[in-house]
């Protein structure tokens, strides 16, 4: 298979009329490929339909898209073929946003860290540092009252240890989401890494050879034991059979699910970044697992009685990949150039209280989830930079 080359546009195009071009195509591709409907912010909202005093229940759940893939691997006539669940599944039940533009820095962990604050953060890409600015997770918990147990992340690599709460005055350490990297999970509980788990181990792709030294193997083991019920034996051989770290991933949140039941859970993808090696085929497959995994995703909060009917979740990507024509890009491979293409993303929502088969292509920024959020579960995001989006809220 080879590389179909992204659409081209006029280079005398400004950023904003690509990015706005990018949303167009988007929405066009959906309305035939789904069959959704063009939502106008005058459609109004379905308002959240529980009983009075449910909203205590009310779950919802982040999942970013796995490093960022390109459309025509996607959202595309020519990309259709690997997102068969959301296409099918997925975006006909959906609130889909096709323009979601990030201007901050195209690192993962940057970027993610951006999402989770709302604010475009600035911090080093490769140090497990915390953000700057308080967390969803903290916001939620402060403002809601909500236990420790109430907030997960579930995140891909060594470097996202610190994203569950920032270094803010009145937030910080002890106030913010649990972080469990199942990677760091795994080589604890396997002793010695080895050939079988070579596959779900590998760090980053984007600095191979970075990945900070974490230790607390010891606390890795008690969390696998008692909070997700989970034997040593029982998890490494179950892991064995797993083809990616990201189905490692999904497996993790699925038992925090079951035995935590946390009201706001976040699953950091990461197995489409391995573009970075340069292996097309690779890119595709991950493209096609990330998307399975987030059909499987949505099937577990329906089998999950503290999940099904009161659960919101939301898939983005924390951005995009660089476009062919920029002489400084390598088309799927990498994010170095900062081209509209890298920066022009999506979001798909889904579930309690969102409005289902409508594509939005307004306007929106990836520092809008977290008011977002707020809005939608009843907490203030008082730092976040973005606004929540109407039509969510
Ligand atoms: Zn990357």
């Amino acid at each position: 298979m080879t590389p179909v080359r992204q659409q081209r546009f006029p280079s005398t195009a400004s950023p904003q009329e690509i990015a706005h071009r990018l949303g167009r195509s988007r929405r066009d591709f959906l309305r035939e490929a789904a069959g959704v409907a063009i939502g106008s912010s005058l459609m109004g909202r379905r308002a959240w339909a529980g009983p009075a005093g449910t909203a205590r229940k009310r779950k919802l759940i982040v999942v970013t898209f796995g490093g960022g893939a390109r459309d025509q691997e996607t959202f595309a006539p020519e990309g259709q073929e690997n997102i068969p669940h959301m296409l099918g599944e997925l975006i006909p039940q959906s609130s889909f946003f096709t323009q979601v533009t990030n201007h901050g820095i195209l690192g993962h962990y940057v970027a993610t860290a951006s999402l989770a604050t709302g604010v475009y953060e600035t911090l080093n890409n490769f140090s497990a540092v915390p953000p700057d600015h308080p967390t969803v997770f903290e916001y939620f918990r402060k403002d809601l009252r909500r236990p420790v147990s109430d907030a997960w992340v579930v995140a891909p690599s060594n470097g996202f240890n610190r994203i569950g709460e920032s270094d803010s005055r009145g937030y910080g350490p002890g106030s913010g989401a649990r972080v469990i990297l199942p990677k760091h999970l795994l080589r604890a509980a396997s002793g010695a890494p080895g050939p079988n788990y070579d596959h779900l181990l590998h760090d980053n792709y984007e600095t191979p050879l970075y990945a900070p030294e974490l230790g607390g193997g010891e606390f890795e083991l008690q969390q696998l034991e008692r909070v997700l019920k989970l034997s040593v034996d029982d998890f490494t051989a179950h892991a064995r059979a797993l083809s990616s770290p990201d189905e490692l991933s999904v497996y993790i949140a699925r038992q925090l699910m079951r035995q935590e039941s946390p009201s706001l859970l976040w699953i950091t993808m990461h197995d489409i970044d391995i573009a970075h090696a340069g292996a097309y085929s690779l890119y595709v497959d991950a493209i096609r697992r990330t998307d399975r995994l987030c059909a499987e995703l949505w099937q577990a909060v329906q089998a999950e009685p503290e999940y099904a009917g009161n659960t919101t979740m939301l898939i983005l990507p924390d951005f995009g990949r660089d476009a062919d024509e920029d002489a400084g890009g390598n088309g799927f491979q990498h994010h170095r150039t900062g081209d509209p293409a890298s920066r022009t993303t999506w979001m798909m929502a889904l579930g309690a209280g969102v409005r289902a088969g409508v594509v939005y292509d307004n306007p929106v920024q990836s520092i809008d989830l977290v008011p977002s959020i707020g809005a939608m579960m009843g907490f203030s995001a008082a730092q976040a930079q973005g606004r929540p989006i109407k039509e969510l809220v």
